[in-house]
């Protein structure tokens, strides 16, 4: 059993995680697709102390590099779902499950709008994970959307098990599929079912029947990721000592809220770790 699991791979994580290895706990640091940070994209940042005029792809090498000298392992791994099981917590990570006493979320800000239907049919033929429930739909009529490329890769192994697999991307990147996908660039408008189940998406252009849809996000929703957590305009409720009102669970970073700043995620992420070593003295 861990001490702490932290999900995300962002500078409010790997704060975290480097905190909690100078702590000496015992944890692992779930950082899925290190492209996604917001972070990749910034030209040049100023406001940071100390490290002034480096691009937000210089300063999250450093950090990487920093927490890997002092021994943290960054797991690629992308968090689908976390089970309380009530004094710990179950964490499926596609093919690996981990268990963990505390939890650090630090998933950054995440995409608010659902489709429509979305909430309505999730696990009822709508999923956030193509690896892990495509083998239900085995010959059956899937579509993908993705936000990122990590969802070619889903579509690509649906291919090989389901029947025709339609993939929406809302990236600019041409995909890579093979050569039996059906790629739609066009606006999802929503995702229908019969009350019990999906049959069909509809795009600006189109209605496809499909027996499921898979959303590839490069954040899950918050209130997805485990069951219970409170949100405040889309973001995760915390105290000032990042406690996100379940016990054990602990939230920072962008995932937690305004404003949006590197500085506050580095803050936040020591503050998480500092309250999960709590929690863990306090609980034994
Ligand atoms: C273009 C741009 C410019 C910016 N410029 C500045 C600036 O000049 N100054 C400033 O202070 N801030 C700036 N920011 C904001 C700053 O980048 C963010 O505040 C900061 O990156 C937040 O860190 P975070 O760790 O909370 O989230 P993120 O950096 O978004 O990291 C989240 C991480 O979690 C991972 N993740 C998500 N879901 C899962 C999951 N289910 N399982 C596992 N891992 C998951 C992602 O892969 C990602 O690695 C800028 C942001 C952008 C987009």
């Amino acid at each position: 059993m861990l001490d702490v699991a932290v999900i995300g791979g962002g500078p409010a994580a790997l704060s975290a995680a480097l905190n909690l290895k100078i702590r000496n706990k015992n944890f692992v640091l779930l950082g899925g697709n290190e492209k996604v940070t917001g972070l990749m994209k910034a030209p040049q940042i100023d406001n940071y102390l100390g490290l002034k005029g480096l691009s937000g792809a210089e300063l999250i090498k450093s950090f990487r590099e920093h927490a890997e000298s002092m021994g943290v392992e960054i797991k690629k791994e992308k968090v689908y779902n976390i089970l309380d099981m009530g004094g710990y917590f179950s964490i499926n990570a596609g093919n690996e499950f981990y268990e963990a006493v505390s939890i650090i979320i630090a998933t950054g800000h995440g995409k608010a709008d659902y489709f429509e239907g979305e909430r309505e049919y999730l696990g009822k033929g709508i999923g956030y994970c193509a690896t892990c429930d495509g083998p239900l739909y085995r010959n059956k009529p899937v579509a993908i959307i993705a936000e990122n490329e990590e969802g070619e890769e889903e579509a690509n192994f649906l291919s090989e098990i389901c029947g025709q697999v339609y993939y929406i991307p809302t990236y600019r990147t041409e995909p890579k599929l093979k050569d039996n996908i059906k790629l739609f660039k066009e606006n999802v408008t929503g995702i229908q079912g019969d009350g019990n189940k999906v049959y069909s998406m509809t795009t600006d252009q189109r209605v496809l029947k499909v027996d499921a849809v898979f959303i590839i996000r490069n954040v899950i929703p918050a209130d997805r990721l485990i069951e219970g957590l409170e949100l405040q305009e889309g973001a995760i409720k915390v105290d000032r000592n990042m406690a996100a009102g379940i016990k054990g669970v602990f939230a920072c970073g962008d995932c937690a809220g305004k404003p949006y700043q590197l500085a506050k995620a580095v803050g936040e992420g020591n503050t998480a770790s500092l309250s999960a070593v709590k929690y863990l003295e306090q609980i034994r």
